[in-house]
């Protein structure tokens, strides 16, 4: 007898292989059909230049042996695959990646067989364009408007982050450069931290009135400068030089440390913003900061929320932030450049026009993506698409334009990303992924959001099952999307112990060994996050030996962790199996 599913569920059946390979005879022909077609693209290409193997070649004992051996290492690669985490079940809800879906791998390997550079146009005539197209899904899906924006796609979060910081410091060097030959004609008599963020429209002004033809009037190109050659320069011209800050909340992603090191702003430069109740980037912190730069002069090279962090997938005040820029824009006519880490979480995007789910926050905030500079998107996270994926985009496309080193040898159309991307060589097969991704699911509420919406509720499940099953479990209830953190320990325990429990927990469930669960750990900082526990665990009062609190980490990406139809129900039987070895461990 068949088991009925809501009907909601039977599409996304068809996106994923499925924990038991459910969809091995789909994914079986369309392999097929990929490698016949790949095959006959070659057969028909320049077919009359005959054949360079014969059955002769083929026949000789050099040709067998050789066979043989790569016959022999396939099998051993596959068989030590086979040790790999099994990240594909439901089982697995460890770090942030999980299935990847039918779409993605069919695009991936689509384009792996004809090997695309997306460098230049030159090395990909289709898989540009593909590019494109991925690309313009992605802005839309986030909200901005492909007419303006652009961007392209990146091997992940990281990369996309750079790409955000260096384009928000070449913006400013243009704003520096142009202020200081106004002021030198006497046109312009602002301070350093006024020209930093001067704003495009002021910029043209400026550019407008300057006479170009008088001595040393050339833009000065302090992007390129060493920091302390532009410092100096900028300090003779404007005056009371000070290092530009970065204003990202505490619980950033550890990219940006290297980001401040490696773009020169220097790791002391970048400045925390505290977070709140939520756990989140206070507003309130945050204009005291902005504040703070004004009066101390210190330009704001960029502000960056988080839309679903990497610690607890928690969602910025976005709506909040972009207010108080655009606040800052009015009042003091300042400029700055803001960007979404949205690594993690802008797949969330898809549900920004839900009616029924997002609660209003969560969709205020999906909702004011689309006014913030620029975006960092990882299709190999929530997007289910095969690594290495992300992709910077950029609200207007005039801001995405950094000074490109030319190169003799490359053939570089104006359209090519190739000479704004800070990756030479570019693999097309995550654009490709993201592109077949969109054009089957569709990065839309009735497609992904299908898929996001599950994965939340896996999330209230699991909470539930681990409320009802584990003694003095401790999780935050300001969770916002599918990663839940938790801990065991009771009142008047130390955190030292209760951080042991923690680590013991881990090892039980680490993915270093088979184990009938995975699950990942962090550590938060205490007086980083204390307005977050005092709100979220107002009845614990461990003995805080520690300035560190160790959380069991679970990401709920698996789209059939809450599946019904298989023997077990995953969040049940995960909570028991954790219920069972803290009782064990208890009686040891
Ligand atoms: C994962 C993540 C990154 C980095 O992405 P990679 O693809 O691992 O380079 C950046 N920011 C956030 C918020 C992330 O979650």
């Amino acid at each position: 007898m068949s088991r009925h599913c809501d009907p909601n569920d039977i599409a996304l059946k068809s996106f994923f292989l499925g924990p038991q390979a459910e969809n091995a005879e789909l994914v079986t022909h369309i392999f097929h059909r990929i490698v016949e077609r790949w095959v006959k693209w070659r057969q028909t290409r320049f077919c009359e230049d005959g054949r360079a193997i014969s059955a002769e070649d083929k026949a000789t004992p050099e040709y067998r042996a050789d066979l043989k051996k790569i016959d022999s290492m396939v099998e051993e690669l596959m068989h030590r695959f086979e040790s790999e985490v099994p990240k594909f079940s439901p089982r697995y809800i460890g770090h942030m990646f999980s299935e990847i879906s039918l779409p993605a791998l069919f695009g991936h390997c689509i384009s792996l067989l004809h090997n695309p550079n997306n460098v230049s146009a030159e090395a990909s005539r289709v898989g540009i364009k593909i590019e494109q197209e991925a690309i313009d899904e992605l802005l839309t899906m986030c909200g901005y408007d492909p007419n303006v924006g652009t961007g392209h796609f990146t091997s992940g979060g990281t990369v996309a982050n750079f790409e955000s910081a260096v384009r928000a410091k070449w913006r400013m060097s243009r704003w520096l450069s142009i202020a200081c030959i106004a002021k030198k004609q006497g046109l312009w008599n602002g301070t350093y931290f006024e020209a930093a963020n001067l704003g495009w429209s002021q910029h043209r002004n400026l550019r407008d009135q300057i006479d170009f033809s008088e001595e040393n009037s050339t833009e000065s190109d302090y992007f390129n400068l060493s920091p302390t050659h532009a410092s100096r320069r900028l300090a003779a011209e404007l005056g009371d030089y000070k290092d530009p800050v970065l204003l990202i909340p505490g619980h950033r992603h550890y990219s940006w440390e290297k980001i401040a090191v490696l773009l020169g702003y220097g790791k002391e430069n970048l400045v925390p913003v505290d977070l709140d109740q939520h756990g989140t980037a206070s507003v309130s912190d945050l204009n005291r900061k902005i504040d703070w730069c004004q009066n101390e002069g210190r330009p704001i090279a960029m502000i960056v929320s988080i839309l679903g962090t990497t610690e607890m997938g928690l969602i910025d005040p976005i709506h909040d932030i972009q207010n108080l820029i655009d606040q800052y824009n009015m009042t003091h006519d300042l400029f700055i450049w803001h960007h979404i880490d949205a690594a993690y979480g802008g797949f969330f995007c898809s549900l920004k026009d839900s009616h029924d789910f997002v609660d209003e926050k969560f969709k205020r905030d999906l909702n004011s993506v689309r006014s913030a500079n620029s975006l960092t998107v990882d299709p190999h996270k929530l997007g289910y698409v095969p690594y290495a994926c992300g992709a910077f985009l950029v609200k207007d496309k005039q801001e995405n334009q950094i000074p490109t080193q030319q190169t003799p040898y490359i053939d570089f159309d104006e359209n090519d990303s190739g000479h704004f991307t800070l990756e030479g060589s570019r693999s097309a097969a995550g654009a490709t992924a993201t592109w077949l991704t969109a054009k089957t699911i569709g990065l839309n509420e009735a497609g992904y959001g299908r898929i996001l919406r599950r994965t939340i509720e896996a999330g209230r499940l699991l909470r539930l099952a681990l409320e009802e099953n584990i003694p003095n479990v401790h999780i935050p209830t300001s969770a916002d999307t599918n990663i839940l953190c938790f801990c065991v320990g009771k009142s008047g325990e130390s955190l030292t112990a209760v951080n042991e429990r923690t680590q013991r927990i881990f090892d039980r469930f680490s993915p270093y060994k088979d184990n009938d669960f995975y699950v990942s750990k962090t550590e938060i900082d205490l007086q980083l996050y204390s307005a977050f526990l005092e709100a979220n665990f107002p009845d614990w009062f461990p003995n805080k030996d520690s300035a560190r609190l160790t959380l069991i980490r679970v990401c709920l990406m698996n789209p059939f962790f809450t599946s019904t139809e298989p023997n077990v129900r995953y969040p049940t039987v995960f909570a028991k199996s954790l219920a069972q070895f803290l009782r064990d461990s208890q009686r040891q």
